[in-house]
């Protein structure tokens, strides 16, 4: 209630207020200095959420072309497909939906649009439990990527990238803020004829500020990326996710009664998705679990099953605890 002595709290402060300007200013500083993006990238801190960049990415890049390759992964890739194609032409270069999206396919790049003006991917699938591990080389087409899940869950090359996006609900903070990061020669390519509020232009131009920003979510933001910060930053948090998938993904796989439906190497580190293969027994572990406080393990509402959401807040202890009432579960059910 009252931030730094300034007698305000942060929910009240004026966004064009000197303390506000240095919590957006430092949430910045510290998310370039974490994901080490280069001086040629800008940083905005947008609303409307990762849904409004499937709008957002075709009104800015559609400009020559007007056309973009897209690989189908998931429902997330799904509905920036359709969005994208109310306003260009989209290609889509390959789906693994005929395989309810266990898998990433793998696309040779003799089939990407070399004119296109951008080319798509949905990094981590949040419902699927897949992740990319091999970033497609899309040579001059600028690659966007969707880190919606994964957003500092690993170490990225955001050199590969002209645009990266993420909503901030997963690894950063409260919902309210979207995070974009877009090379700057990706900005201004927009027609003037887009609503203002939808151009890169306009946010990259005013820092942000051109309206009232989510001002508490970034301040929430900056925090956690101090807390990254204190924990060695994203290659420590690599560390223990990689640490936690093992932990998991290790115990289904020894087990004889949960089953991983992801292929292997394509295995996403923040969702792991399992089923027993029986409806009625994937319920009864989710009660039951609930029981032992362990929440949340149902698998999303369009592909049932369980799946454990493992993102950075998750300690090492948490995995643990699950992994041991699986073993539980498995021993008294088999
Ligand atoms: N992309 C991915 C990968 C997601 O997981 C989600 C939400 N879970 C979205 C986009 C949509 O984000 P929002 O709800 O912030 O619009």
């Amino acid at each position: 209630v009252n931030y730094q002595g300034c007698g305000m709290s942060v929910m009240e402060m004026s966004h064009r207020s000197k303390e506000f300007k240095a919590i957006i200013e430092k949430a910045e500083q510290d998310l370039r200095d974490l994901m080490d993006i280069p001086d040629s990238y800008k940083v905005l801190f947008l609303q409307g959420g990762g849904s409004l960049q499937f709008s957002m990415i075709p009104l800015n890049l559609f400009h020559k072309s007007k056309k973009a390759d897209y690989i189908i992964t998931g429902s997330w890739a799904k509905k920036a497909a359709k969005e994208a194609a109310k306003f260009g032409k989209v290609n889509i270069l390959a789906s693994s939906e005929e395989d309810v999206f266990t898998y990433i396919p793998k696309v040779n790049p003799e089939k990407f649009s070399k004119d296109a003006d951008y080319f798509y991917i949905t990094y981590n699938n949040t419902i699927y439990g897949t992740r990319y591990t091999e970033i497609p080389d899309t040579a001059n087409v600028p690659l966007v990527a969707d880190l919606s899940s994964m957003i500092l869950s690993e170490e990225l090359d955001l050199t590969k990238f002209g645009l990266v996006f993420a909503g901030a609900q997963k690894n950063i903070g409260p919902a309210g803020v979207t995070i974009v990061i877009v090379r700057e020669d990706l900005i201004g390519l927009a027609s003037p004829r887009i609503p203002t509020l939808l151009d890169y232009q306009i946010h990259a131009k005013n820092g942000s500020l051109y309206n009232t920003p989510p001002c508490y979510a970034i301040y929430m933001a900056g925090l956690t990326f101090q807390w990254i910060k204190e924990q060695g930053g994203v290659s420590a948090m690599q560390k223990i996710n990689e640490e936690k998938a093992a932990l998991l993904y290790g115990a289904i796989d020894n087990s004889s009664l949960f089953h991983c439906p992801v292929a292997e190497k394509d295995r996403s580190l923040m969702n792991v998705v399992f089923v027993t293969g029986d409806e009625v027994l994937d319920k009864k572990f989710i009660a039951q679990a609930k029981e032992e406080g362990l929440i949340n393990l149902g698998g999303h509402r369009t592909v049932g099953g369980m799946r454990a959401s493992i993102y950075n807040a998750m300690p090492v202890k948490g995995v643990q605890a699950l992994v041991n009432f699986m073993q539980k579960f498995e021993r008294e059910n088999i």
